[in-house]
């Protein structure tokens, strides 16, 4: 079974700032990481190679730095890597992205045909979870969102059963193969990585690819000319003033708050009687 797997170099957002001259994100100094849902990702197509055998590819599109989220595939267990990096790519909204990254996949493809194609549920930074589902669009084979367990892989008759999450519990969806899941965190841990994966990755060099390498493709529908989306604003929501903690017992604690609700309740019949 061939598994590709897409990620994303993301700037890690618990140290990310919004700048509010510009209201563009303050990347400066914030170190890049791997998207941290498609470390499971990665990790779920490791787990499927260990039980049905096969390969797992990594494919990520991003400038040349996006190398290193690569390599912490191949840390993770990943046999190979891909990136597409070239200017006529940056800008890409979800739909751009997702355009590129379906041509490359299908050059990927004529190499060895691709059974299975795995997402993260999103990434951290842009957030709008729309790139699997725009990949299996364009792909034309089903996209199976929000799985937190695969139960299993039948390649003989080429279907697939997994757990797709929601609010209230799960449903067991089957799937002909191929299709593109986007996958849960919880659909499994990511251990350390052993020493031999660490030894690999760190003089492993993924393929790189120019959209001159990609076959059929519509420039016109690559980054930011291929890309309606246009993000008008963004800022950090206003921290919130004053509050009071409340400390104690737990009945300490109510006897406290019961007093704050009773003068705020005091003050506003006095404002009301004036
Ligand atoms: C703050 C911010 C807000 C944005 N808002 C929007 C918006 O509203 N609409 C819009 O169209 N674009 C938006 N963008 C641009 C968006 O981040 C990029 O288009 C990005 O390439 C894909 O969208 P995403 O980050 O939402 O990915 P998601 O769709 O959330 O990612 C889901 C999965 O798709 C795969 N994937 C995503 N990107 C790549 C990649 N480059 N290479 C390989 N696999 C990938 C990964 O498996 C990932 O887990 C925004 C960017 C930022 C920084």
């Amino acid at each position: 079974m061939h598994i590709l797997v897409c990620v994303k170099q993301v700037p890690d957002t618990k140290i990310i700032k919004i700048d509010p001259k510009t209201n563009t994100l303050d990347r400066r100094g914030v170190p890049a990481i791997l998207n941290p849902y498609d470390t499971h990702a990665v990790e779920e197509a490791v787990r499927l190679r260990a039980r049905y055998g096969g390969k797992v590819s990594i494919l990520s599109m991003g400038p040349p730095q996006a190398v290193a989220a690569l390599k912490k595939c191949v840390e993770i267990g990943a046999d190979e890597g891909y990136l597409i990096s070239d200017r006529a790519f940056a800008g890409a909204d979800t739909l751009a992205t997702s355009y590129a990254l379906s041509r490359a996949i299908n050059r990927i493809m004529k190499e060895e045909p691709i059974d299975l194609v795995i997402c993260g549920k999103m990434a951290i930074d842009g957030d709008t979870g729309q790139v699997g589902p725009g990949i299996a669009r364009r792909m034309n084979i089903p996209p199976l969102t929000g799985v937190k367990k695969v139960e299993e892989v039948d390649e003989a008759n080429q279907k697939i059963i997994v757990h797709r999450k929601l609010e209230d519990g799960y449903e067991v969806l089957t799937s002909p193969l191929p299709c593109l899941l986007t996958v849960e965190k919880e659909i499994n841990e990511v251990p350390y990585s052993p020493l031999p994966n660490m030894i690999r990755a760190a003089r492993y060099q993924p393929t790189v690819w120019t959209v001159n390498d990609l076959e059929d493709v519509d420039r016109s529908q690559l980054g930011l000319k291929g890309s309606p989306t246009i993000v008008g604003k963004m800022f950090s929501p206003p921290k919130p003033e004053g509050g009071k903690r409340l400390t104690g017992t737990a009945e300490q604690q109510v006897s406290q708050l019961v007093e704050v609700l009773l003068k705020e309740k005091r003050e506003l019949l006095v404002q009301g009687g004036k």
